[in-house]
């Protein structure tokens, strides 16, 4: 593997700190994030932000059927002057027409993506499962740590909750700054997502499942009572917990996904009650 540093000297150009470019320098982490997908010639994979391609070539070597986005035009450049045969759509991941991209179901994604990027494209690709099957993304060692964090642990949040309703999550790599050239100033993990076809959020929408997710979490020091009466009548959030049967004196962090599910189904039904005793709008009377 050509280092990085030498690659960019070729292709006179430099890391773009704007598009988080810290490239990885070590075989055996590009062989462990791509093993870790799985590849068969017969899958179709993505990989985003394939940058001066180690893990692009990587893929290759499966005989999977690959296709890249690259946001950075001298890099995708770079990446078509090599394999002129690679599939590559040069954008911002943030903003491709999915389905146009990846048509039918059960795409593979590996990313090795800006910190900042990372979070809002897993949720983003979470919400698709009927596009995606697995993903093996990077992520700045905290986030991951928030990511997988179960009941009572202290990084415990709403994007665990989000995301852990929505796919099985498992470690794969830890790296450490030295991984990646430039060396970023943080730690790394990269983790590995199986998408469940079917997340069950309670029986209530994902966006209504979300919302009391992120009302649960919005003061993380207080009760749910406290938390959920800020964004519902007081009397409501205590309905809801009762009928969800949890103490709504608990804290956020404590709730494990059933009671999520619980709770988001009590406080849909609430809100449907009470709509119900309001009557329906003049209009329809
Ligand atoms: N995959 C390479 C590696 O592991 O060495 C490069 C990783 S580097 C951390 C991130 C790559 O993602 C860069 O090539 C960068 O240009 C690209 N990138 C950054 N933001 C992106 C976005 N929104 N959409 C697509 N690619 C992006």
């Amino acid at each position: 593997m050509i280092h990085p540093a030498t690659r960019l000297k070729e292709l006179e150009t430099r890391a773009r700190r704007r598009f988080g470019q810290n490239f990885l320098v070590s075989t055996e982490a590009v062989d462990r994030i791509v093993s870790a997908a799985g590849l068969t010639p017969q899958d179709h994979a993505l990989e985003i932000g394939p940058g001066l391609g180690v893990l692009t070539e990587r893929i290759r070597q499966t005989g999977a059927d690959l296709r890249c986005i690259e946001i950075d035009r001298d890099l995708a450049a770079a990446l078509r002057e090599l394999w002129p045969d690679l599939v590559l759509i040069e954008a911002d991941a943030m903003h491709v027409d999915l389905d146009a991209t990846c048509p039918g179901p059960g795409w593979k994604v590996i990313a090795n993506l800006p910190y900042n990027v990372a979070t809002p494209l897993l949720l983003r690709f979470l919400a698709r499962p009927d596009i995606f099957s697995t993903m093996v993304l990077m992520f700045q060692r905290e986030v991951g740590e928030r990511i997988q964090a179960g009941p009572s642990h202290p990084s415990r949040g709403s994007l665990s909750v989000q995301v852990q309703a929505r796919a099985r999550v498992r470690p794969v790599l830890s790296l450490p700054p030295g991984a990646f050239h430039p060396a970023p100033k943080v730690h790394s993990v990269v983790l590995g997502f199986e998408l469940l076809a079917e997340p069950d959020f309670g029986g209530v929408s994902a966006r209504v499942f979300d919302r009391v997710v992120r009302m649960g979490f919005q003061h993380r020091r207080k009760t749910l009572l406290n938390s959920l009466g800020s964004g519902l009548m007081r009397g409501d959030a205590q309905a809801a917990c009762d009928r969800a049967g949890i103490d709504s004196r608990r804290r956020a962090e404590t709730l494990d996904l059933p009671e999520w599910r619980r709770l988001a189904a009590a406080v849909e039904a609430g809100r449907v009650a009470s709509a119900a005793a309001d009557g329906p709008p003049e209009s329809e009377l």
